[in-house]
């Protein structure tokens, strides 16, 4: 796995202080983009079951929350201590996507809230955005990976309809990948986050920016200029579907 497309989750992370993102440069540095906008594919693993699928893309609120609480349809069931379904504004403009709950996350029920989740919370703050208002924070998995791995393919296929009816619901108007599993979910596709930040994906017609997860970030501190970039860059593409971006 090249070092930039890690992912780190939060038992493995050192002990590192959370530094605040670099002060918003004034001119956005110019980012490849293809012509031609690159449209993700709808993921369909072998993991995929119609019928769950259908059903779970029926559901509204409630019972979406209701039904990933009590999902045991793989086997991160049987090692959380609950399910994570996500959290935030249910009519968000802004929709990022993490790997996996980690511990804190586990045993608080809410996604990003240990030291990843501090310097996600400091990366809103430099878009001038907050958690919970005009921002909703999924997972690509919505259980803990047993000491914190990294999500098996199969896992982020059978978890994947509850993300898409996330999506449905939320109609967000641009998705922020953060990492190589979130990527995997909504691209389709195994890519690594060097070769896909700066490119302009969709998901099913909302514009889709692909970024580092903040727990590199963590170790990677070099990284988090271009991860600002990356904000910047999702920034620009909300303004150009006609959206402030703000809340
Ligand atoms: N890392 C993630 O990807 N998601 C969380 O909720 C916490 C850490």
């Amino acid at each position: 796995m090249p070092a930039e497309a890690q992912v780190e989750t939060p038992a493995e992370r050192p002990p590192v202080p959370v530094a605040k993102p670099p002060a918003p440069p004034l001119a956005q540095p110019a980012l490849p983009r293809p012509a031609v906008p690159q449209t993700a594919r709808t993921a369909a693993p072998a993991a995929a079951d119609p019928a769950r699928s259908a059903h779970i893309a029926g559901l509204d609120w409630d019972e979406l929350e209701a039904e990933i609480r009590a999902c045991k349809a793989c086997r991160l069931c049987e090692k959380r201590r609950q399910a994570v379904p996500g959290v935030g504004d249910r009519q968000a403009r802004w929709l990022f996507v993490g790997e996996g709950p980690g511990a804190e996350e586990d045993q608080r029920g809410e996604p990003f809230v240990g030291a990843a989740g501090r310097l996600l919370d400091n990366m809103l703050a430099a878009l001038g955005l907050k958690r919970g208002e005009g921002v909703y924070i999924a997972n690509a998995v919505k259980c803990r990976p047993p000491h914190n791995r990294t999500p098996e393919a199969d896992e982020i296929a059978t978890c994947l309809p509850f993300l898409e009816r996330q999506i449905a619901l939320i109609q967000p108007q641009l998705i922020v990948v953060l990492g190589r599993p979130a990527a995997q979910a909504l691209l389709g596709t195994e890519t690594g986050i060097g070769a896909a930040r700066g490119k302009r994906f969709d998901y099913r017609g909302i514009p889709l920016v692909v970024t580092y997860h903040p727990a590199y970030l963590l170790r990677n501190q070099a990284d988090k200029a271009k991860a600002w970039e990356d904000l910047c860059f999702a920034r620009r593409r909300l303004a150009e579907s006609g959206s402030s971006g703000q809340g």
